[in-house]
């Protein structure tokens, strides 16, 4: 039997899993890292823990189900974008602690190149708002602070990547450096419309080309294993960002297609096909996976408290056990009686980016339960969404024609179809919701010829379940007046110090 490795190297664990030609699960290995905290605002990894429990979950899934790795066609790697690694290209040895996404170590310095002006000309040249999560501010960062790396990167021997290109770099002994274009546009410096390095903002963040990676497609075969790891030289035929992973491995391929992840927060991208759409709602433009040359792009929306909310219900006010147990407390009531639930607990994300707004229970009356409160804080996860589908819809000047879905929440019957109601389009759950790992296995497997054909790829997605819109446009409108009402209560709390 012939499958394909996906690696999924995310923010708390690395994955491996392995996929056969008919896009089914045939073995999961799974391992957890240390997580860093050396200051309030910092995250580090150790990169050569990830590589290590990388490496170990990939020998571990083979193990395990009994293939070997000359049945292994190719692997494609998905990972936690915008986590910042710069090693000594001899050695291979970073020469510190990989800064993760979510490290705020250099949020100032991002303020003051926001009052310096900076930051059309960045939104411009690479989509995103000026931000401490990517990149380019991380490399920086490391550069001026550990002893003559500054030095050590002018003379070309430091590498800089991102986790593909930290594992391509270790599966390959440092014969590859090379990134996929869904990674570089996250770094804050790519050139969207080129998708090449750009040399102003290079100098901007005062970044010596030298260290990059070379850019190149998602789908593509970028070398090969060394024989030693894995039992067998294996393809290295793809790469891309977990979220464009997920759009990809939800086939959403044409513009106008859109997919989002319910996990503790939510990710949605809306596909928008060839040509960058600048946002003016707040959105992130990004790079989408392309195959081979062609370049794709998405509108990037994220909810910060989404199935975190119900980990609230479950273990701040203890109002149910598990978190399935909500959809049944939900459904106990016909609707949540006029109850809204803002779950804003740590600033609200896009379109409204108020970092000092705070979570907001409103509309409690005598008659309220514990049930209506756990439904308004399943229709607060929809609602958020909805304002986000809503500025791409803006944004892109396109309609929407379906919303694909996965992560932990979406298997939430009662959550899919008020998204489907108040949103006003079909929700589509797929079979297999481990879409980031499987657009990963996808992109690998039509670099080496396994699949042969994106049309291939859209016989292998399978839907689950559609979620219709049942819901009268009137009380749609009435409900999200409402919701917006209840917002605006939430917004802007927190006093700025
Ligand atoms: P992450 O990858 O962010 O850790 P997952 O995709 O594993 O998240 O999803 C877990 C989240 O989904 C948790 O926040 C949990 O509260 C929520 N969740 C899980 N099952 C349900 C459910 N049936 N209904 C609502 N929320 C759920």
């Amino acid at each position: 039997m012939q499958v394909v490795m996906a690696f999924d190297q995310g923010t708390t664990s690395s994955r491996a899993i392995l996929f056969d030609h008919s896009g089914s699960i045939v073995g999961v290995a799974q391992r957890e890292f240390e997580q860093h905290y050396p200051q309030s605002g910092w995250v580090e990894h150790d990169a050569n823990e990830i590589w290590k429990t990388q490496l170990a979950v990939g020998r571990e899934v083979l193990e395990q189900t009994g293939v070997s790795g000359q049945d292994v066609v190719a692997i494609g790697i998905t990972n936690q974008r915008e986590t910042t690694v710069v090693w000594d290209r001899t050695t291979g040895q970073p020469i510190a602690n990989a800064i993760v996404w979510q490290d705020r170590r250099t949020a100032e310095y991002c303020d003051k190149l926001r009052e310096a002006g900076h930051a059309d000309q960045v939104q411009a040249k690479t989509g995103l708002v000026i931000d401490a999560y990517f990149c380019a501010t991380k490399i920086r960062w490391i550069l001026e602070n550990v002893p003559d790396a500054k030095g050590r990167a002018e003379r070309g021997e430091l590498a800089f990547g991102t986790i593909d290109s930290w594992l391509l770099w270790n599966l390959t002994a440092g014969r590859v450096h090379a990134t996929d274009v869904t990674n570089a546009s996250r770094t804050m410096l790519l050139n969207i419309e080129s998708c090449q390095w750009d040399d102003d903002l290079l100098d901007l963040f005062e970044i010596p080309r030298s260290m990059l990676p070379e850019v190149l497609p998602s789908s593509h075969v970028y070398g090969e294993s060394n024989a030693e790891l894995l039992g067998a030289a294996i393809k290295l035929g793809g790469a891309a960002g977990d979220q464009q992973s997920a759009l990809f491995g939800q086939n959403c391929t044409e513009h106008g297609m859109a997919k989002n992840t319910y996990g503790t927060g939510c990710f949605m991208l809306m596909n928008v096909g060839d040509t960058p759409v600048p946002s003016k709602c707040k959105l992130l433009t990004t790079v989408a996976c392309g195959l081979e040359q062609a370049s794709q792009y998405a509108l990037e929306g994220s909810v910060f408290i989404a199935g975190a909310a119900i980990q609230w219900l479950r273990d701040g006010v203890q109002m149910i056990d598990s978190a399935p147990e909500v959809e049944g407390l939900a459904a106990s009531v016909p609707d949540s009686d006029g109850v809204y639930m803002v779950p804003a607990f740590a600033g609200l994300g896009a379109p409204y980016w108020d970092a000092y707004a705070r979570g907001a229970i409103v509309g409690i009356n005598r008659g309220t339960t514990r049930a209506h409160i756990a439904r308004a804080a399943l229709e607060g996860i929809a609602f958020q969404v909805a304002d986000v589908l809503d500025a791409m819809k803006t944004d892109s000047g396109m309609p929407m024609t379906e919303l694909r879905v996965d992560g932990g929440a979406s298997a939430n019957d009662l959550l899919m179809q008020f998204q489907s109601d108040i949103s006003q389009v079909p929700v589509i759950r797929p079979k297999v919701i481990e879409t980031t790992a499987l657009g990963a296995a996808f992109l690998a497997g039509l670099a080496v010829g396994f699949w042969n054909s994106p049309e291939e790829i859209t016989g292998v997605w399978q839907t689950d379940r559609v979620f219709e819109p049942k819901m009268s446009v009137d009380e749609v409108t009435h409900r999200r007046t409402r919701w917006q009402d209840a917002l605006g209560r939430s917004r802007h709390w927190e006093p700025a110090s």
